[in-house]
């Protein structure tokens, strides 16, 4: 096509050179479908991302060329003016280097060094393939897929290691205040010994200080780990959500919603504060240690205080589990009826639905805040539980000492440093009490999240995809069968055709007959459940769906704009269209006549879902953005359900032009639309009852002799 040869992408190509060089053969669309491309194209940040999608691990790193490692290479040489090429081969005894240029990617080069040092800027990007496994590799658990929450965990883990070693010489230190007091007591007191108070104070000011510094560090290390860990986890979840197979698609989109976000909570979780608790606990035995040093009689209590917090905090777990279950369960419904009255609000109005909306909306709210209050009440009361025992402890600490103080087995300096090292002994194990408590909320929303992420999406499932830029046109269905998941009965049965590339064909059909259905297996959005549908003489599960449906033009029959301009709205399928396409597209879809009259012309707000917009305005639009990019299969889906009858004409009379030479399938209940087509499928419950030449299926159905499937 004339507008994509435009448009280039020098990281993609260098990626495929790179590819084709390990001899690994791959879609384009494959590996940029879902990524956030700048422009239409790759950049170096997401370079990694897409080099995974086809098996590939790739680093980018900071070497000037004598550090460039040749085991390595071909890698990608970023160049300056965001331009880059791929470096097969380095001699430094010659100062040579092999290059490809992305825009001539079968021709290697090789030049001397110093023309390329102008332009590079010390970083490439290493590129290598992955070891593939086949199927007579044996499965081993730990070989298994990463795991989508606990690798990113796991690749931030220097610096979760930097935190624990900052925790374990902040635990150290702690030590230091209490013997600085027992000394005080026991050495500086009696014997007036000023000396030695103020190297002790300058002592533990520094030890202070170093404290300071060090705990400031710790919280910066945590947050910056939590907000790396953010940014990539959220993009692996919209990632997810985005390719997943619409034959998983969830039966509520607000429940959906909230489950998704329920990441919140486990971030909130792994966030900040978590790490350091579980850190500082091993330390607890540290205390206790020094505390038997000074007198052993004074860890009883201590021990048991803490089992006895740990025993409670468990205790609780198992009624603190289902309650927050159940609240997630019943804020998911309750978002559930806040999108859908928000998204219908005008439905809800006209068939007076408030009232029932609204009580729907109270109970859920009643329940989820009762259950709240109890869940937050359990955990306040593990929380103040161990607060009064770490108090409970310290008294028993003060009256056992003084016993033991009284029978000369232990200092004054010595029961003052027990007593403070005793709450700091207590301490970590009351804050992991309390965490028990938060720990259920993210266990839940983990478990909704983990089962998101182990659904199957469209490009992973297919990883001998074909890469197809551009189809002819022909399409087949062989004895397909189709159900989809929520029903009892098959939407489609046995249905067999053939549509050469060119043939206009029109399907007729009762409501619910299956039509709308057959155009959506055609577009791949769901796989047939037994026998196959063929483009171009390929299954189309073989074909990368972003391909295939670039090369298709679709006007579903419930069309839903994108927010933004009219302009944008155009253009979704084909972002580099340049205003000559946009222009023509817009007159073959009969927009011209209210787009110019509008003052803000194409850049006219048509607002979410395109609701600014009359039913008429918005089919014209998803008119144009199925033919924005000179598909070679147009899917049109009752086009002209929403248009008055000159609106249809023009548009008639523009596909018939269009559609010269391209396969057109074209759902419709209006028989002026039947002229564009040459043949006729008539669909009954699921099932072909005619096909056959326009005239004839026609004079069939007029003489009634098209019998129903049933
Ligand atoms: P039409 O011929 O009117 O376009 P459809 O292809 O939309 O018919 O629907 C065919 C059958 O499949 C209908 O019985 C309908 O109830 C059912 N159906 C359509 N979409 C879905 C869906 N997303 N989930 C479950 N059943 C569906
Ligand atoms: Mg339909």
């Amino acid at each position: 096509m004339e507008s994509q040869k435009e448009h280039f992408d020098p990281l993609a190509e260098c990626l495929a050179i790179i590819a084709l060089s390990h001899h690994r053969e791959f879609s384009k669309e494959s590996i940029l479908s879902g990524l956030p491309l700048i422009n239409g194209c790759l950049t170096p940040s997401v370079f990694a991302r897409a080099a995974k999608k086809i098996g590939f691990s790739s680093k980018m790193a900071n070497r000037q060329f004598e550090a460039i490692n040749p085991n390595l290479l071909p890698a990608v040489l970023l160049l300056a003016d965001k331009q880059c090429c791929v470096l097969n081969k380095l001699n430094l005894t010659d100062n040579t280097a092999e290059i490809i240029f992305p825009d001539l990617p079968n021709s290697s080069q090789v030049i001397p060094l110093t023309e390329l040092t102008g332009r590079y800027a010390g970083q490439l990007i290493y590129c290598r393939p992955e070891f593939q496994f086949d199927k007579r590799a044996p499965i081993i658990r730990n070989l298994k897929e990463r795991h989508w929450f606990w690798s990113v965990i796991k690749d931030n883990r220097r610096l979760y290691r930097d935190v624990v070693i900052a925790a374990l010489v902040i635990n150290l230190l702690a030590v230091a205040m209490p013997l600085y007091v027992m000394n005080i007591y026991d050495r500086v007191v009696p014997n007036h010994a000023t000396d030695t108070l103020w190297v002790l104070s300058v002592g533990i000011l520094l030890a202070l200080l170093a404290d300071l510094a060090l705990r400031l560090m710790r919280s910066w290390f945590v947050d910056l780990a939590a907000s790396r860990a953010d940014v990539q986890l959220s993009s692996t979840i919209m990632e997810k959500v985005m390719g997943m197979k619409l034959i998983n698609r969830p039966d509520s989109t607000g429940s959906f919603t909230s489950n998704v976000q329920s990441f919140e909570s486990i971030r909130s979780f792994t966030g900040s504060l978590t790490v350091v608790t579980l850190v500082d606990l091993p330390f607890v035995l540290l205390f206790i240690t020094i505390i038997a040093l000074i007198s052993w009689p004074l860890i009883i209590p201590i021990i048991l205080g803490g089992a006895f917090i740990i025993f409670y905090a468990l205790m609780a777990q198992q009624k603190m589990k289902s309650l927050s279950e159940a609240s997630m369960r019943a804020s998911a419904m309750r978002n559930s009826t806040l999108v859908e009255s928000i998204s219908n609000i005008e439905n809800v109005k006209s068939f007076n639905a408030e009232n029932h909306i609204q009580s729907v909306w109270e109970k859920a709210t009643i329940f989820i805040s009762r259950t709240g209050a109890k869940m937050r009440f359990l955990s306040a009361t593990i929380t103040n539980t161990s607060m009064f025992v770490q108090h409970a402890v310290s008294i028993v600490i003060m009256v056992v000492g003084v016993y033991l103080l009284i029978d000369g087995q232990m200092t004054q300096g010595g029961l003052i440093g027990a007593y403070m090292l005793s709450s700091r002994a207590i301490a970590p194990i009351s804050q992991v009490a309390g965490l028990l408590s938060q720990y259920h909320n993210a266990a839940t929303a983990m478990k909704s999240l983990d089962e998101i992420m182990t659904r199957p999406t469209e490009n992973e499932s297919k990883n001998n995809q074909i890469s197809r830029p551009v189809l002819k046109g022909d399409i087949e269905f062989r004895q397909v069968n189709f159900k989809y998941p929520a029903a009892e009965t098959l939407a489609l049965s046995g249905v067999n055709f053939k549509i050469k590339a060119g043939e206009h064909v029109a399907i007729l059909g009762k409501n619910g007959s299956g039509k709308s259905t057959l155009e959506r297996l055609i577009l791949g959005l769901y796989d047939p459940e037994s026998g196959a549908v063929l483009i171009d003489g390929i299954d189309s599960r073989q074909l990368n769906p972003t391909e295939l449906r670039r090369n298709i033009g679709y006007v579903p029959q419930d069309i839903s704009l994108f927010f933004g301009t009219l302009k944008e709205n155009i253009i979704t399928a084909h972002p580099q269209a340049n205003d000559d396409e946009i222009l023509k597209a817009a007159e073959l879809a009969g927009i011209l006549p209210f787009a110019n009259k509008h003052p803000a012309g194409f850049n006219m707000q048509v607002g979410e879902s395109g609701k600014l917009l009359s039913g008429g305005q918005r089919q014209s639009i998803a008119i144009a953005r199925a033919l924005i990019n000179q598909p070679s299969i147009l899917l049109l889906d009752e086009p002209s359900g929403a248009l008055d009858h000159s609106s249809e004409e023009v548009l008639k009379q523009k596909l018939a032009q269009y559609s010269v030479g391209k396969t057109m399938i074209i759902v419709t209940h209006r028989s002026s639309l039947l002229t564009l087509a040459e043949r006729i499928i008539v669909i009954d419950a699921g099932k072909i009852v005619a096909d056959g030449p326009k005239e004839m299926v026609l004079d069939a159905l007029r003489q009634g002799r098209v019998g129903s499937a049933n």
